[in-house]
């Protein structure tokens, strides 16, 4: 309990176990969806895709057999939000996918489990059972007759790309955990080729107060494009770091005020594939609308070498790609060289803006998000800390 610094009003909200799945059985699967829409939520795992949306296309499929996956392989480093939510509000994330398999007409639920987060597996199995002795999951579940849905656990397999949601069911079903091409997306053809929805640990939380709450309740926190709160899970150079739930818009100059921050340089939104933003932006709004973010946030202070943190991102995407494509595999590696050329002192201005030319063209080109977002630290890190990067070596630049 104590990680969580501070319980907002929207997903640290009161709730009562199996709450949502009783009221959602008292509803239509039509009335659920337009209740979801009138939330405008989206996707809590940084992609910011509305829920009702997947929702309703899968809801709309005809097939023998749907699925909901909870994404619960946490890997964006700096991210430990949906950790805590597993450990402390179980119940919020497994009544979201009952109400999910209920809406979309699934009859399994899959917890994709980052393999770090192994530890846990017991008690959450023990969760899952006593939900089962309350007949809020098997069989004619709270008396809905023909409404049978369960829950299984899925260990991750180790690697940042499982993360993606493609990857992810690859890697359920037996195989390497790597990217699809898309399309198909998976709410057409997703796991086992079934419709499949592929939601967050965080958004299935919300969907549980929403069902509860109702969606004008919901969308009146927030902003009109980011509605509801968000977890962030706050580490680095502060004096309180752990997991904040705050309104989508709190300003990041806000979020270093609340953590205690001092001297505060840099703020890494979003993780390693998100963005550094310099203090001169610190009025900058956490929001699917300005500084998005799947809920991590790094503070760095002035006393942190600003290309020793990009070089360590770098080092990590390398280490992570999958290799599959060629935008991705050759371009972390440019950039990671691009990084080093810098720490010897031994770069041209013309090349750094070609490395530049080269991450817009990865943001692109890369067939899954790893690489579409890999190069937005070393992009914001030479545009934003310009002067300390080019100056680190004492002025013995270009060759
Ligand atoms: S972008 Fe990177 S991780 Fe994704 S498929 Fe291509 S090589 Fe693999």
């Amino acid at each position: 309990m104590e990680k969580i610094k501070r319980n907002g009003t929207v997903l640290f909200s009161e709730y009562s176990r199996g709450e949502a799945v009783k009221k959602a059985l008292t509803q239509s699967r039509e009335d659920i969806l337009l209740e979801l829409r009138e939330s405008k939520l989206k996707g809590r795992g940084g992609a910011g895709f509305p829920t009702a949306t997947k929702w309703m296309i899968v809801a709309a499929a005809q097939a023998e057999e749907k699925f909901i996956i909870c994404n619960a392989d946490e890997g964006e480093p700096g991210t430990f939000k949906d950790r805590v939510l597993l450990l402390e509000y179980p119940e919020l994330v497994f009544d979201g996918m009952v109400v999910a398999g209920y809406t979309i007409g699934a009859k399994m639920g899959i917890v994709y489990l980052r393999a770090e987060y192994s530890y846990m597996r017991a008690s959450l199995e023990g969760f899952l059972e006593s939900m089962r002795n309350d007949n809020i999951l098997g069989k004619n579940i709270c008396g809905k007759e023909g409404f049978d849905f369960d829950i299984m656990i899925r260990m991750g397999s180790g690697a940042y790309v499982c993360g993606e949601e493609t990857a992810l069911i690859e890697s359920l079903e037996g195989n390497r955990g790597e990217a699809r091409n898309r399309p198909p997306y998976p709410v057409n053809t997703g796991f086992l080729g079934r419709p499949t929805v592929v939601n967050n640990v965080e958004t299935l939380a919300a969907v549980s107060h929403i069902i509860v709450k109702s969606g004008a309740w919901f969308q009146k926190h927030g902003t009109d494009k980011s509605t509801g709160s968000k977890l962030f899970s706050v580490s680095g150079d502060c004096a309180k770091p752990g997991v904040y739930e705050l309104p989508w818009g709190t300003k990041i100059s806000e979020l270093l005020e609340i953590v205690g921050a001092k001297d505060t340089k840099a703020v890494q939104v979003g993780g390693a594939s998100g963005f550094c933003i310099p203090k001169s932006q610190f009025d900058r709004k956490l929001s699917y609308e300005d500084a998005a973010t799947g809920g991590s946030i790094i503070i760095f202070n002035e006393s942190r070498d600003i290309l020793k943190i990009l070089k360590n991102f770098m080092e990590f995407f390398v280490e992570e790609s999958c290799g599959q494509c060629t935008p991705c595999r050759i371009g972390n590696s440019k950039l990671l060289e691009g990084v080093e050329m810098l720490e010897n002192g031994k770069y041209t201005f013309a090349y750094m803006n070609k490395l530049k030319d080269l991450g817009r063209t990865m943001q692109v080109a890369s067939k899954c998000g790893l690489g579409q977002s890999s190069p937005n630290s070393f992009i914001s890190i030479l545009e934003n800390f310009k002067s300390e990067i080019f100056n680190s070596n004492g002025g013995k630049n270009g060759f």
